[in-house]
């Protein structure tokens, strides 16, 4: 804010258009560059150039307030040159000539490339000026100016005389008394004060206009009052205005002090705080309060001896800290998480294994195997209240009512749940905390769930445990290491809080889809609880039981508005679904309820059970006469009406439509979502013996594809695939494919599908399209068992296949398997490839009737 007078502006001025205020003389202000010309203009103006002179630039206000009245002049002329500016100095428009701007000093260049790359300048003013002519407008414009500040002229004679004298008198009291109404013990006012004495009074109206609350309409009036007479004359009401405004203000305040408590600034951010008592008092008051208070609830936490001395140590610290400093909310965030953590809150067990057994089966159909360890394991947890025990680890896909048994469990136990998704979590301070060194610092998932919940003892699953990712930042399988074992958990130390919690009262339960993936470490501290895939009885059973009552509800419907029959819940599964568990199935089911509930609402008719062209007349009558007829109850949703909502089928291809060529096999594949069927098609080409294979394979299937190659080729003559020469492969290519190839496939279970598959192609002969099968071959013909058998089994009586090959060392699993799954299907257990291909095929591989027996030359 010094004066500008004696200051010789240069006579071309580079020019700086700014949208976002209005520079006037003797104020500072920050302008934010982002147009290429500005940019350009920086570029080669302040970041290149080292004198004074280069740095003096003209900024050319480029802001119109849309009230704006297109009737005064000199804002119109602004306008128009500044629209103009480009192509002004070819019209030459003496609009142009009349624009006023302020020459200014960069005192400050910084550079940013984010959002966007962009300059933020700080620009003192120091006088005004006029464009008399523009020289050039690219890379930016330069014009040529007329400096109109003459500063001297006023300050020659001291006091100016006249009307002029007088003005300024009264303008210079006016900022006084504005000043006067500010708190004069905060020492940015105090300078100001001193400084309305020592400025050149014509630089008031400036100076002020800049400093209080004004449109930048306001200011581009001022700027464009050359003559310092009318300068006052605006200025003058805007500083009454403002001096009106803060005794207003001041006036409500002392009605209500509680309100606003705050300082009032009178510049936009805030530099100037007015007020008439002291500030300091009150936050000493509220400050007081507030620790009181925290004081209060660190001594009601009931936390041990270790938290709390740590805690009245931080308020200690606490009181001393003035609220500003950033360390303040620091501390006081902590404290109340101190005082809002559970230390000694907890809930009572209530546990009646009775009880416990019907509200497990109550909740869950089938799963008995699951339901019964669950509550051997409650039953041990009564006799001995103490359990020191494993923790349970349910693993299967996706749907199969994993979390839900958790939650159950917490239920029988009288207990709150909390669930805490780990899947991707790769550093360990979500589990652990970070330190409260670090901005933005806070507790990890375990402490903030017992914040959540708010006792000591809740039910915590830990969801997706064999998600846990590995990082730099720490390994979180460490860190959940120490919170899951009882000789340690009893002291676990998040390190935010950086004093031990106790956790020997939480129950811990993991979920998986895959016990492959999880840290053996972790493996090893848990009981794996195996939950296979539904059959599609089970699927149906668990669909009336709960799903459909479940989704009723959520929807606002009722049993006697929406009846979903079995065969509709049958079509659903097979037709629209390919899951293990139920999670999709509940989702159709969600979608059929949110469809009724618009009928029901409309007062309109869903699709009966009458034939769909009918149906779709009645509908258009009703809608073409306006009348909407209310639904008829219970609205059944047949086969139609489920096309109607859901679409077409998704998986109606029936599998016997892609076995109509030799060369594709059905396999079993296993995957962490459950069983899946698997086509495996080959094709031969003319060629040198080459073997492509496609489908993201990895090392192991690639392997299981050259054995079976191998193998074929070995035993061509006795399998008649010779075609006349010795080696069927002679002169042909053939590539494998293994479709769905997004999916990476790995293991050796493929093994007799791909000798399957590759005996069709070679043979010419169609594999039967009822059979499925699994296995992992070696190089001399034997078939080795695999595993995931049942549910691989599941899979394959979901696709709706007969028969099911599978190694003889596997025959054991079938126990798993339902008896009624097991009564649909026809099984071969086959220890060698010879019995599997003669399975696979009609009448027998190969066809003649007295092939030699393979299992012989081995
Ligand atoms: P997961 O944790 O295994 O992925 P969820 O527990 O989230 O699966 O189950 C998905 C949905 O299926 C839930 O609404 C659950 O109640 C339901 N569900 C799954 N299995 C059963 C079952 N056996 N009986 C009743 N509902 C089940």
């Amino acid at each position: 804010m010094s004066s500008n007078s004696g200051i010789q502006i240069p006579s071309r001025l580079p020019l700086l258009c700014t949208h976002d205020g209005v520079l006037l003389p003797g104020s500072t202000m920050r302008i934010s560059v982002d147009t290429a010309r500005n940019m350009q203009l920086v570029k080669s103006r302040l970041l290149k150039g080292t004198s004074l002179k280069s740095t003096i630039i003209g900024v050319i206000p480029n802001t119109r307030d849309p009230e704006h009245d297109s009737d005064e002049l000199p804002s119109l002329h602004r306008w128009v040159c500044i629209v103009r500016l480009s192509w002004a100095h070819y019209c030459n428009l003496c609009f142009c000539l009349l624009s006023i701007g302020t020459a200014g000093l960069a005192v400050q260049v910084v550079g940013s490339n984010w959002p966007k790359p962009h300059y933020t300048l700080l620009i003192t003013g120091l006088c005004r000026f006029r464009v008399t002519q523009l020289l050039r407008e690219r890379p930016f414009p330069v014009a040529e100016v007329e400096q109109l500040d003459k500063l001297e002229q006023y300050t020659e004679g001291g006091q100016a005389d006249g009307e002029l004298g007088e003005l300024s008198q009264r303008f210079y009291q006016a900022a006084v008394q504005l000043v006067g109404m500010l708190d004069m013990s905060v020492p940015v006012v105090a300078k100001l004060r001193r400084l309305l004495d020592s400025l050149p009074r014509e630089t008031l109206p400036d100076v002020l206009a800049s400093m209080i609350r004004t449109s930048n309409k306001e200011k581009l009036q001022v700027l464009d009052a050359v003559d310092l007479e009318e300068r006052f004359k605006k200025a003058l009401p805007l500083l009454t205005r403002q001096i009106e405004g803060l005794k207003l203000l001041q006036k409500t305040r002392k009605l209500r002090p509680d309100d606003d408590k705050r300082v009032l600034a009178i510049r936009k951010g805030g530099v100037f705080p007015g007020r008439q008592f002291s500030l300091d008092e009150e936050v000493e008051d509220e400050d007081g309060d507030d620790t009181a208070m925290l004081e209060k609830k660190v001594k009601a936490a009931a936390m041990p001896e270790a938290a709390l001395r740590v805690c009245l140590k931080e308020l200690k610290r606490l009181k001393k800290m003035p609220q500003s400093m950033p360390e303040y909310a620091l501390t006081h965030n902590y404290l109340e998480m101190m005082v809002e953590l559970p230390w000694s809150k907890s809930t009572t067990d209530c546990l009646d294994i009775r009880a416990a057994r019907v509200l497990l089966d109550n909740d869950h159909y089938a799963m008995e195997k699951l339901k019964r360890r669950v509550l051997e394991y409650l039953a041990v947890r009564q006799l001995k209240s103490t359990l020191k025990g494993p923790i349970l680890c349910f693993v299967g896909p996706p749907g199969v009512g994993k979390t839900s048994v958790g939650r159950s469990i917490a239920r029988t136990l009288g207990r709150e749940f909390h669930r805490i998704a780990l899947g991707g979590v790769c550093d360990q301070s979500d589990i652990r905390g970070h330190r409260r060194t670090y901005v933005g610092s806070m507790p990890g998932r375990i402490i903030n769930g017992l914040k959540t919940v708010g006792v000591n003892n809740p039910v915590f699953l830990l969801d997706e445990v064999d998600k846990l990712g590995k990082s730099l930042q720490g390994d979180p399988a460490a860190a959940l290491l120490e919170v899951l074992d009882p000789e340690q958990n009893h002291s676990f130390t998040d390190h935010y809080l950086n004093v031990p919690f106790d956790l020997s009262q939480v129950l811990f339960i993991a979920t998986a889809n895959t016990t492959a993936t999880i840290p053996p470490a972790l493996l090893d501290r848990m009981e794996v609880l195996q939950v296979p895939g539904y059959t599609q009885e089970e699927k149906v059973e668990i669909a009336h039981r709960h799903l459909i009552p479940h989704q009723l509800e959520q929807h606002g419907l009722t049993p006697q508005q929406l009846q979903i029959p079995q065969d509709t819940t049958k079509d659903i599964i097979s037709k629209y679904t390919r899951e293990a568990g139920v999670r999709s199935l509940e989702r159709k089911i969600g979608a059929i309820c949110r469809a009724v509930a618009v009928k029901v609402a409309e007062g309109h008719k869903v699709s009966r059970a009458e034939s769909p062209t009918e149906q779709h007349n009645t509908e258009n009558k009703e809608e073409d006469s306006g009348i909407a007829s209310p639904p008829e109850m219970p609205i059944v949703i047949d086969h139609i009406a489920l096309k109607d909502i859901l679409g077409p089928p998704v998986f109606e291809m029936e599998v016997s439509e892609r076995l109509t060529l030799p060369g594709v096999a059905i396999g079993l594949a296993w995957t962490p979502m459950g069983g899946e069927i698997m086509f495996v098609e080959a094709s031969r080409m003319e060629g040198d013996g080459q073997l492509t294979l496609t489908g993201q394979l990895g090392d192991v299937m690639k392997e299981s594809a050259h054995l079976a190659i191998s193998w074929l080729r070995s035993n061509a003559k006795t399998y008649l695939l010779a075609n006349g020469s010795a080696d069927p492969l002679e002169g042909t290519d053939i590539h494998l494919h293994f479709p769905a190839g997004a999916v990476t496939k790995d293991g050796p279970s493929a093994g007799v599908t791909i000798v399957t598959c590759l005996a069709s192609l070679l043979s010419g002969r169609l594999v039967r399209s009822d059979v499925a099968m699994t296995g992992e071959i070696t190089l001399r013909g034997l078939v080795l068992p695999v595993g995931g058998i049942k549910d691989k089994v599941l899979a394959a009586h979901r696709a709706n296949l007969k028969r099911v090959i599978i190694p003889k060392r596997n025959e054991k699993d079938l126990e798993e398997i339902p008896a009624h799954v097991r009564a649909d299907l026809d099984f071969v257990f086959a220890s060698t490839l010879d019995e599997v291909l003669n399975a696979a095929f009609d009448g027998g591989f190969p066809a003649a009737v007295n092939h030699p027996q393979v299992v012989s030359k081995l």
